[in-house]
């Protein structure tokens, strides 16, 4: 189910054709569908019913405030990792009683931040930084509600840039010295340790990987609380995969019910932290054809959407669907579907056979709406694009596009240069 439809020949997002939009806003542009947002919060939010749980939506994924605002309002929490996550979810109407704050390098200014704004815990990824934040709760006299996040070594099975949970990853504390971490804390005197936490990486297709994962932190779990520690949240991460090309990720309720029987014994509450799979297929990059361009072995398709739009295919040779938003007879080409950006990395798509492209012709990157305009940047100067949310039959702009001015609007010249 979609709302990303072929109607005829042409691409609609919910009611109103992409071409239309597409005219009144200028390319390139993301387009997320509330309708598709929608009902992956439905899925996600019913499935993780059968545990005692609560949602924080992983704000990276994708941070604009009007599809914060809409999870928000829906009653989910945020997973953030940066003092302007917290300022974005705030801003978006979160409860800040539901905010976790992962992340291997919080400074002190943004602990202070959250502390101030009464988080319901950081997730902790060292020693060190459980001093830190015993340090900054004492000069500002608050408790830090904290679990650490620990490491299982377990191996998501999914591309090494978004792999966390093997011992070689920067992230969390190694299992073998998390009851050493736990007893150190509890000596601390503004922390308070409420939890436990894992993620072991993103875009898992496999249930297995999770399985081994809870499975460790389950045993784990026993032993902290035989040590007389409450944990009264046990947080799970985010990582549940979706469908780029022909994966077949589990259903979110088939996790949540194979979590449960693992968790049998524990009666604290669970925290989940989705992203990609609650944005990913809510949004499409469209971009406009400006050539074609026959290089004799090799033809290219150049579009006017870049690797500074949508860096996933340039950073982890990642796969998005392209289809044109009307499609087209005419000669089959395989092309390299390539952006204006000089770098060789610069690539949407790779060896895709398209029929009769043309200059001015709208194509559509599927699969977008995370980590897809959260990860974008001005490189090469390009003002960052449009973002735009259909709601059946109207559509407005929750981000307008960049202006040549924004581009320096913050940047001085000083009078000794
Ligand atoms: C990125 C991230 C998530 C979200 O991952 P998805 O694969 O998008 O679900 C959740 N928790 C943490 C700690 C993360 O870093």
């Amino acid at each position: 189910m979609n709302d990303f439809i072929f109607k005829e020949n042409e691409l609609y997002c919910e009611d109103i054709p992409v071409r239309e939009i597409a005219s009144k806003v200028g390319t390139p542009f993301y387009l997320y569908s509330l309708a598709t947002l929608k009902r992956h919060f439905n899925v996600f939010n019913e499935s993780s019913k059968v545990l005692n749980s609560i949602v924080c939506y992983s704000v990276k994924a994708n941070s604009n405030i009007a599809i914060l605002n809409f999870l928000f309002k829906m009653g989910w929490g945020a997973d953030i990792v940066s003092g302007g996550e917290l300022f974005r979810a705030i801003k978006a109407g979160v409860d800040t009683k539901k905010v976790v704050y992962s992340g291997v390098g919080k400074t002190e200014a943004e602990i202070e931040f959250a502390l101030k704004s009464d988080i319901l815990m950081f997730n902790v990824e060292s020693l060190a930084e459980v001093f830190l934040i015993d340090k900054v709760a004492g000069k500002i006299g608050k408790k830090a509600r904290i679990s650490f996040r620990i490491n299982p070594n377990v191996d998501p099975k999914t591309h090494p840039y978004i792999s966390t949970g093997l011992k070689k990853n920067k992230f969390g504390i190694n299992i073998k010295q998390a009851l050493v971490a736990y007893e150190k804390a509890e000596e601390l005197s503004n922390i308070d340790i409420v939890g436990l936490d894992c993620h072991i990486g993103s875009q898992l297709t496999e249930i297995s990987p999770f399985n081994d994962a809870v499975g460790i932190i389950n045993k784990l779990l026993l032993k902290i609380i035989a040590k007389g520690i409450n944990i009264k949240y046990l947080d799970l991460g985010g990582g549940l995969g979706i469908t780029y090309e022909n994966e077949m990720p589990p259903h979110p309720s088939t996790y949540m019910n194979s979590i449960k029987k693992i968790l049998a014994g524990y009666d604290g509450q669970v925290i989940f932290e989705p992203g990609r799979l609650i944005a990913g297929n809510s949004g499409i990059f469209v971009t406009k054809v400006i050539h074609n361009k026959d290089a004799g072995s090799k033809k290219f398709v150049i579009v006017d959407g870049g690797m500074n739009d949508l860096l996933r295919p340039a950073l982890y040779d990642a796969y998005h669907e392209i289809i044109p938003v009307i499609k087209k007879s005419g000669a089959k080409l395989k092309v390299d579907i390539v952006g204006p950006i000089c770098e060789s990395a610069d690539f949407l798509g790779k060896d895709r056979v398209m029929n009769g492209v043309e200059e001015g012709d709208l194509l559509a990157v599927f699969s977008a709406g995370a980590y897809g305009f959260s990860m974008s940047s001005n490189y090469n100067s390009r003002p960052r694009v449009a973002e735009v949310l259909v709601d059946k039959d109207r559509f407005s702009l929750i981000r307008r596009r960049e202006t040549y001015e924004d581009l320096i609007d913050k940047e001085i010249i000083p009078d000794y240069a």
